[in-house]
């Protein structure tokens, strides 16, 4: 019997801060066993093509996908959208926001880091020379190049995660308006990671009754890096709220050993599955109990 799913629904391209290319990726995750996957990249669609087409070589189930950044009572989430027509001009147009935000966001922090003494413009530049869609991950790959940081974990440490110079706040949407865009687009609204926020537990479950009303269909139970403990709860928030239950590792570098695909546990059957049905694609069998 076999314990692991053959699902992961969140996983990140060069189109963001993953390491490999769509392609690469979609030949990656089919090797290590998956038979569902969807590709999220940070509030961008534009690795979606390519990856298509390489599940289709490698004989995989595949659905477009995106993790938006947005706000929930002034703090930052991660929305995904799941089987999402990337097409859809409300989501086109509500990416091309993130897409701004996301390059005026990374203005300031490369202002504040070399207002701290950190080569920041100089990180911006190399961004920009490459035409990437910026998130923090970017800056802390070249603050290592640069030689300003042993690896990305120490750059966050010292530089980019909570309170450090350049963890700048940017104003992103409402959750309750991105979930709208996912609806728009016809496709199905997954709140990430959901035990990686620092929130109290009431607060969460608060998030969790909030996102129903507001039209939210899901929650990533089983999460990357998440232990037993965290799954238990995320599935309790599920229930409880009546959310759906989502599987993905938030896979982005096959150096990075903690999350990679192929290795995540069932969901347990105490959940529906966010997959099951329209529009995800009809596949033959449930991966999950194939
Ligand atoms: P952003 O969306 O621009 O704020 O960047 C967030 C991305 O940075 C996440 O998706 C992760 O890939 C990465 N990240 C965030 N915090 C950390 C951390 N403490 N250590 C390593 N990577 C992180
Ligand atoms: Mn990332
Ligand atoms: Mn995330
Ligand atoms: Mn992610």
């Amino acid at each position: 019997m076999n314990h692991r799913s053959a699902v992961d629904l969140h996983l990140h391209s060069t189109a963001s801060d993953g390491m490999l290319s769509p392609a690469e990726l979609v030949a990656h995750v089919a090797a290590c066993g998956v038979r569902l996957m969807a590709l999220t990249d940070h509030d961008t669609v534009a690795g979606v093509a390519e990856a298509a087409a390489a599940a289709q070589v490698h004989g995989i189930g595949f659905v477009a996908g995106v993790e938006i950044s947005v706000s929930w009572r002034g703090r930052s989430l991660h929305l995904l959208g799941l089987a999402i027509d990337p097409a859809a001009p409300a989501l086109t147009s509500g990416l091309a926001g993130q897409v701004s935000l996301r390059l005026q966001r990374a203005a300031r922090i490369a202002e504040r880091l070399d207002a701290r003494g950190a080569p920041g413009r100089e990180a911006l530049e190399a961004l920009q020379s490459r035409g990437v869609i910026p998130t923090r991950m970017h800056f802390a790959r070249e603050l290592v190049a640069l030689g300003i940081a042993p690896d990305p974990g120490a750059a966050f440490e010292r530089w980019l995660g909570r309170g450090r110079p350049g963890h700048v706040r940017a104003d992103w949407p409402e959750l309750a308006e991105a979930t709208r865009w996912i609806r728009a687009a016809g496709g199905k609204a997954a709140i990430a990671h959901p035990m990686r926020y620092p929130l109290s537990a009431g607060a969460r479950r608060e998030l969790c009754a909030e996102f129903a009303a507001a039209g939210g269909h899901g929650i990533e139970v089983v999460t990357g890096g998440g232990s037993p403990n965290h799954r238990e709860q995320a599935l309790s928030l599920a229930v409880r709220s009546g959310l759906e239950g989502s599987v993905g590792s938030d896979f982005h570098d096959p150096a990075i050993p903690w999350n990679p695909p192929g290795r995540l546990a069932k969901l347990p059957g105490s959940v529906r599955p966010v997959w099951r049905g329209a529009p995800f694609p009809g596949l033959a069998a449930d991966p999950e109990t194939a």
